[in-house]
């Protein structure tokens, strides 16, 4: 199985869609007060709380924006509720709480200890559904040193909602120019980017389906959420989902394995480096050949 870091608010990690696809850290006792594995956090046994410095992954109502990325990318495929791009058999989640409070806020050092402890406990890929006007160096070199593929988020456009050039303005982490990133904006159901979305044609990646998308929110419970920040789990977990078929392959083929398979829109020429939705078919017969 692949495992995937999702720094984000918490995951309700009960919710009878995603338990199974939670990933367990082996090496730790849970509840002994104990670090077991010597990694620094005392039973960490499914990831971390980095606003909180604390084992509680699941707040509540505020871990919702993480707990609905988490169903796209991993929901239970036979349960009813929803399926997930991929499931339990494929794929283990990582819960790293960086976000929090009622508006979802986290601090650039959060994020950074996060992607430190993702990369050091084996996680191959890291969702980032998130992003801010500003970068520390440091923050920088957190991804661009890292072994993982991230999977961005666009972002959701200025403060009347609509979507503007990342390449002309940047958002962090999503304008970042390294290999192993790859940033996604919000495909509409008519072919267009969403209004709202951001772009740009060196910065944005491709397209994946972002708007009225029905995943799992905390509480056993499922809702409606738009954004950029619905399309990147889409494109997580299509990684996830070929790199679990191929894990001979390198993430970095990974990447060419979505990038070069995607199917070409027109409203999307000029406004993603490919010009293309997300096509998980494609991609995974592209690592058959
Ligand atoms: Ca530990
Ligand atoms: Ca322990």
């Amino acid at each position: 199985t692949v495992t995937v870091a999702i720094i984000d608010t918490g995951i309700d990690t009960t919710h009878s869609d995603l338990k199974d696809s939670i990933w367990v850290n082996e090496d730790e006792i849970p509840g002994d007060g104990i670090d077991n594995d010597g990694n620094g956090y005392v039973d960490d046994v499914n990831g971390w709380n980095f606003v909180s410095n604390s084992n509680e992954i699941c707040t509540g109502e505020e871990d919702s924006h993480g707990t609905h990325g988490a169903g796209t990318i991993a929901a239970a495929w036979n349960n009813g509720g929803i399926a997930g791009i991929t499931d339990s058999t494929h794929v283990k989640l990582m819960v790293l709480k960086a976000l929090g409070g009622s508006e979802g806020k986290g601090s650039p050092e959060s994020v950074i200890e996060a992607i430190k402890y993702a990369e050091a406990n084996g996680a191959d890929i890291c969702n980032l559904s998130f992003g801010s006007d500003n970068c520390t160096p440091e923050f920088e070199a957190a991804i661009r040193d890292s072994k993982m593929l991230f999977v961005v988020a666009a972002g959701n456009g200025n403060q009347y909602q609509i979507g503007y050039d990342i390449d002309k303005s940047p958002v962090y982490p999503a304008s970042l120019p390294y290999d192993n990133v790859i940033t996604v904006g919000n495909l509409l159901f008519n072919g267009h980017l969403d209004e709202s979305s951001n772009y740009g044609a060196t910065s944005v990646d491709l397209a994946a389906p972002g708007t009225y998308i029905l995943s799992t929110i905390p509480g056993d419970s499922y809702a409606y959420m738009s954004g950029t920040s619905m399309a990147a789990p889409m494109v997580t977990g299509a990684a996830a989902l070929i790199y679990s078929a191929r894990t001979d392959l390198s993430l970095q083929d990974i990447k060419t394995a979505i990038l070069s398979t995607v199917h070409k829109l027109a409203p999307l020429k000029g406004k993603t480096a490919t010009g293309g939705m997300l096509d998980v078919s494609a991609a995974i017969k592209w690592t058959k050949n």
